[in-house]
């Protein structure tokens, strides 16, 4: 028997996530000796035992660590000069600050915790909390760090001596599990009827035949509160829409578990995975006609599963289906507090199931589609935040002030950069004052300094604003970004990439560095600069922002552009004058109101009731078709001159050719037209390497055939992995810029 000392690095995300009462079971098994320490990067230990057996332990750790830890790189290195260990001891070193380690995301219940929730003979049976140092509320419930129980929401609930017995036992699977309780010391839930008085009895029990009966649920989750009503009614339904004053908005879902999902949509494994995976985002699934048209409109459904204790006790077995969507008004931060429910819920409700562990912090369910079996995020919220993402450099502290819309930023802290949580609109007072406050926490929670601000060239954005009074007051380096620059650097930052590459952003809008609007950008550039290589022939917008929700506005702009006649759009004759007078009529270059255009050409749709909605209904009425319109690429920058399209499309149309076919001919050439662009700035540049970003990419029709044409042309194409391609995204491409103009 030949005795070993390993001395191992493990660098990557490994602090705060329960990696060393790991180690230390997997040192046991294995009848190792020695000691762990965290390190700047990550852990290091020193092990002595047989060096098979060391050899075992190595190969095990990425397969057995824990869920949230991400294991980068081991380095090892063996001596056979024992120091003769007898035990194993986790070492505090003097390098570990007290803001270092990482908070971890929201984590659904684990398998171990729904065994004894649904188990008769544990304590924790049907107890809506039951959590473990495996699953739970993290991120918030987290007022402070260190992260500690009387630093959270669970301040209030003392442990009872069962509990604290369990935290403190390195071999169980609550040790250290600060938000760990039981009904003997935990939060309890409660069940309010409509007018908010409280109602005795079970209050889950009283929440399910409240849904049963067709009736509307305030139901408190993790980061806010939902909505929840049957799905099978359509009336249901729609009596939410009438009295959340949400006319044709898609609503999501919560399904009993995926099985149930997939009797409403289709489901691939790797959608599944997802559905099912620990941090249980909303998925966009693709539904199955004619099916759920009345939640969602479009040809997808967003669908998640229960994540916390108390969402399955809700759903019992009998129950395959909900609405759940946030409850709040009309475009402002979903609620969270038990009082404000009751108080702007009145008249939507007809019941609340709320509890007593108070929502710290706000985090919406995250969103996104399964693209290629990973994640395409629309929203990286909740399950995800405050994960940091890992850049392969150590950056300056830095905050990104990001966009306005869809609103997010980004601090550095050494190599990690923590993107925040979906914001919303900053427009809203009340989404803005959350913005400031969730800046303020970050900055707390992970002691960071901005030495300087970073934000939108638009000098209008609430965000801009933000950033330029801070900078001023702070005295701190302020630095605008061009909007759609920073869109190419946040893919570049997601994919870990520095090289210069050529990016196409799509998106709606995003001022230009000539002052006007852009918005389908083929742009040649990295972190440090970029040129404007391409883009597409600016559309008149009539009446301004009014166009982006009457597009067929937007209709009437493509069709005169084109030559065409235009007489029988309602207002004709007013939009005629206001072109001839240019009142109002700014131009954009933004290829969503191209999508908008054609979808109102096509009476896919001509009024929107929120943003996006005509691309979002064209990309659904698309049918199969393999053709291309003409295209007419010139100028510099290299223009689409989409008027012989348009001349062809509306040919087609008034042949009798169904819209869903012209939709997909439409898509079809807009693609094309990008291969041809990227082959045009490729002979230009000599770069070979597309990166794919803006909000109009969260078309799945052109997500999943433009990458593939592009990769055809031999090139290599990178998209969104850990961020959000629209303008939630952005905020992480603002730092990398920010990052490679400091000294
Ligand atoms: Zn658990
Ligand atoms: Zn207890
Ligand atoms: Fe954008």
């Amino acid at each position: 028997m030949s005795l070993n000392r390993a001395w191992i690095h493990i660098r990557g995300i490994v602090q705060g996530v329960g990696f060393r009462p790991f180690i230390h079971r997997l040192v046991r098994e294995r009848d190792l000796h020695g000691t762990i320490k965290n390190s700047s990067s990550g852990v290091e230990l020193e092990l002595e035992g047989e060096r098979a057996q060391l050899e075992a332990f190595i190969a095990e750790l990425p397969r057995r660590a824990p869920k949230l830890a991400v294991i980068e790189e081991i380095e090892t290195e063996y001596s056979d000069e024992l120091k003769g260990f007898t035990d194993f001891q986790i070492l505090s070193s003097k390098t570990e600050a007290l803001r270092d380690t990482l908070i971890s995301p929201d984590i659904c219940i684990c398998d171990d915790c729904l065994r004894e929730l649904s188990d008769p003979k544990d304590r924790r049976y049907r107890y809506p909390f039951i959590n473990c140092t495996n699953c739970g509320p993290r991120f918030t419930i987290i007022k402070d760090v260190p992260y500690d129980r009387v630093k959270t929401s669970m301040a209030a609930f003392p442990m009872c001596p069962d509990c604290d017995r369990e935290y403190r036992d390195i071999e169980n699977r609550r040790y250290h599990a600060q938000p760990d309780c039981c009904p003997v010391c935990g939060p309890e839930v409660f069940y309010l009827n409509a007018e908010g008085q409280r109602v005795e009895g079970d209050a889950i029990e009283l929440a399910r035949s409240t849904l049963k009966a067709g009736g509307i649920v305030a139901v408190k989750g993790l980061g806010g509160i939902h909505l929840a009503c049957r799905c099978d009614e359509p009336e249901i339904a729609q009596t939410l829409r009438r009295r959340k004053q949400r006319d044709e908005k898609p609503f999501a879902v919560m399904c009993r578990n995926a099985d149930c999902a997939a009797k409403g949509c289709e489901l691939s494994d790797g959608e599944r995975a997802v559905l099912e995976g620990f941090r249980r985002p909303i998925v966009l699934l693709k539904k199955r006609e004619p099916g759920l048209w009345h939640i969602s409109e479009n040809a997808y459904v967003g669908v998640m599963l229960p994540y916390t204790p108390l969402h399955v006790l809700l759903f019992g077995d009998d129950i395959d289906m909900l609405v759940m969507t946030s409850a709040n008004l009309s475009d402002t931060p979903m609620i969270t507090g038990n009082d404000e429910a009751v108080r702007k819920l009145r008249g939507i409700a007809d019941g609340f199931l709320l509890h007593n562990r108070d929502i710290q912090t706000r985090c919406d369910d995250s969103l996104g589609w399964v693209l290629d079996g990973k994640e395409y995020f629309a929203r990286r919220s909740r399950g995800y935040v405050p994960f940091p993402v890992r850049m392969q450099r150590e950056l300056p502290p830095i905050l990104a002030c990001g966009a306005e819309q869809k609103a997010s930023f980004c601090l550095s802290r050494g190599a990690y950069v923590f993107p925040s949580q979906h914001i919303g609109d900053l427009k809203n007072m009340e989404t803005f004052d959350c913005y400031t406050e969730q800046i303020a926490h970050f900055e707390r929670l992970f002691d960071i300094h901005p030495k300087a601000l970073v934000c939108d060239l638009h000098p209008d954005y609430l965000s801009t604003e933000y950033a330029a009074e801070r900078a001023k007051q702070e005295g701190t380096a302020l630095i605008r970004v061009q909007h759609h620059h920073a869109h190419l650097a946040a893919c570049l930052a997601d994919n870990l990439v520095e090289e210069k590459v050529i990016g196409l952003v799509w998106d709606g809008v995003g001022l230009g560095t000539d002052g006007t609007s852009w918005g389908a950008e083929c742009l040649i550039g990295d972190y440090q600069g970029f040129e404007r290589f391409g883009s597409i022939r600016p559309i008149p917008l009539i009446g301004g922002d009014l166009a982006t929700k009457e597009i067929d506005r937007l209709a009437f702009a493509l069709l005169r552009e084109a030559g065409l006649e235009a007489g029988e759009i309602p207002n004709a004759g007013l939009y005629e004058k206001m072109v001839r007078a240019g009142l109002n009529c700014p131009l954009s270059s933004g290829i969503g109101r191209l999508f908008d255009g054609v979808a109102a050409i096509l009476n896919i749709k001509t009024r929107c009731s929120y943003e996006g909605q005509g691309a979002v209904l064209l990309e659904a009425a698309a049918t199969e078709d393999d053709g291309v319109f003409p295209i007419v690429l010139d100028g510099t920058p290299l223009r689409f001159d989409w008027r012989e399209m348009i001349r062809a499309l509306v040919k087609e149309r008034d042949a009798g050719t169904e819209p869903g076919r012209l939709a997909a001919r439409f898509m079809n050439t807009l693609i094309e037209m990008a291969v041809r662009q990227c082959v045009r700035a490729r002979e230009a540049s000599g770069l070979n390497t597309v990166a794919l970003s803006g909000g109009s990419f969260q078309n799945l029709y052109v997500m999943k055939r433009l990458p593939e044409r592009l990769s055809a042309e031999g090139f290599r194409v990178l998209r969104h992995r850990r961020v959000s391609a629209n303008d939630e995204g952005l905020s992480l491409g603002q730092l990398m810029i920010a990052a490679a103009c400091l000294p």
